[in-house]
């Protein structure tokens, strides 16, 4: 049965509020680190040196292996074995480090220096160490730092950080400039075509997208400036620009037919677009995208799905989930639960949904078992045992790989959630 989906889709307060539980205890999730691996292919021409650990340099090596066979913009410097008489020579080792790299790699425009949890590092003063380095290398080379640590951050807060450094240096956007548009998030080069085509077939062709791929072409902000997050994550860079004087478009993210419709929908209501063309220049790709989801829908109708913590994207993706492919929905797990940013999906919720906030994940593994899910989404540490246990499992960390926002990639959202339901049928056979 095909979803009758409006066309015009506007949040409706679930009848009941989604209950939701704060947990505290153990975690098993990603450190921000792991937000190189997708920023780097975005911003072209930027370099992430990560001041760390072997442990720093193992994960974002393995989780972005195929890079080692390209010229990588990213590395380690491991500091950790050493034996840091005083932070003077800690300092004076790393400026050798970045020395050395941009001497070599001159095509460097923008360096993030990306702490990590070592207490060698902890010590360490990024901000000023990014200062000096600016100052040394300017014009050429602009320095920032953020913290990837895993005490501070989770798996998609490391993109939070990166983008959140990066406001201060946004150029002004000089005052009673014409109103633009700035779309905030990591999305796929691809994804982003899509989107800028679909606004400027609507009349918005003042849009920016943030970041940008390329550092040197940073958007400018200022109080004529909106914005709409293209991804659920972005707290930290939200309240920034906000101080720069922007205003949040609130709306769902673009995810399924009904969240990119309106979200799409709260740009063209910021740009006063006309009914008529938003619905010109939106019906042949929201139709298709309905069409493919239907036809999808029969492989994921019914099944249960339970959320741990993992990408702060389970909000959105239990809403389509439920929404558009009549999934039923289990516990949801997010790291954190932003109320404000996440209004407009939670109103879409079903009535009575549970959320949990944060984790403990022996309890949450008990609740997991107890609900007997048809599919778990999870992190890469939890998959296996519960594979093992007889548990469908998604990996969180491909959805956040791989080009899910907007009409186009609707069907492919979704077939990422049929396919480890297939794949347990087969082993069943
Ligand atoms: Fe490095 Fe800490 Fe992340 Fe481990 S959790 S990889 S030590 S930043």
């Amino acid at each position: 049965m095909s979803p009758v989906i409006p066309i015009h889709a506007e949040a409706t307060a679930c009848a009941s509020a989604p209950v939701v539980r704060t947990e505290r205890g153990q975690r098993e999730v990603f450190c921000g680190l792991t937000g190189i691996i997708w920023l780097h292919r975005k911003i072209q021409d930027a370099f992430f040196l990560v001041v760390g650990s072997r442990t720093c340099a193992h994960l974002i090596q393995s989780a972005a292996g195929v890079m080692i066979f390209a010229e990588p913009r990213f590395g380690t410097a491991i500091i950790d074995e050493r034996d840091l008489a005083g932070l003077a020579d800690a300092n004076e080792e790393l400026d050798k480090v970045v020395h050395k790299l941009l001497n070599r790699r001159p095509d460097i425009r923008t360096l993030f220096l990306v702490g990590s949890c070592p207490s060698e590092v902890i010590k360490l003063d990024f901000s000023r160490a990014a200062e000096r380095l600016s100052r040394t290398h300017s014009p050429n080379v602009r320095v920032l730092n953020y913290s990837g640590s895993g005490i501070e951050t989770t798996f998609t807060q490391g993109e939070d950080a990166c983008l959140h450094a990066m406001v201060p240096v946004l150029p002004s956007l000089p005052t009673s400039s014409p109103k633009r548009l700035m779309v905030v998030g990591t999305m796929a080069d691809i994804v982003e075509d899509q989107m800028r085509r679909l606004l400027s077939d609507m009349g918005i062709t003042q849009v920016d997208f943030f970041p940008p791929r390329n550092s040197t072409a940073l958007p400018e902000v200022g109080p004529d400036t909106v914005y709409l997050l293209a991804q659920p994550f972005l707290a930290d860079t939200s309240l920034a620009l906000e101080a720069r004087g922007a205003k949040r478009l609130p709306a769902p993210f673009p995810l399924g037919v009904e969240g990119t419709t309106a979200w799409l929908q709260a740009a063209a209501n910021a740009f006063a677009v006309s009914a008529d063309t938003f619905e010109k220049v939106t019906q042949a790709p929201r139709q298709r995208a309905q069409a493919a989801l239907a036809r999808q829908r029969p492989q994921l109708e019914g099944k249960k799905i339970f959320f741990f913590p993992d990408s702060q994207l389970e909000i959105p993706l239990a809403r389509f989930l439920h929404r558009e492919l009549g999934m039923t929905l289990g516990e949801i797990g997010t790291p954190y639960l932003h109320r404000k940013l996440m209004a407009e999906e939670l109103a879409w919720l079903p009535e009575g949904s549970r959320i949990t906030e944060g984790q403990h994940v022996e309890n949450q593994l008990d609740r997991c078992h107890a609900e007997a899910p048809d599919l778990v989404v999870c992190g890469l540490g939890l998959a296996n045992p519960l594979e093992a246990q007889g548990l469908a499992t998604k990996w969180a960390i491909e959805l956040v790989f791989t080009p899910i926002q907007g009409y186009e990639q609707a069907a492919d959202l979704a077939e990422l959630f049929c396919r480890p339901l297939r794949r347990r049928i087969k082993l069943a056979a």
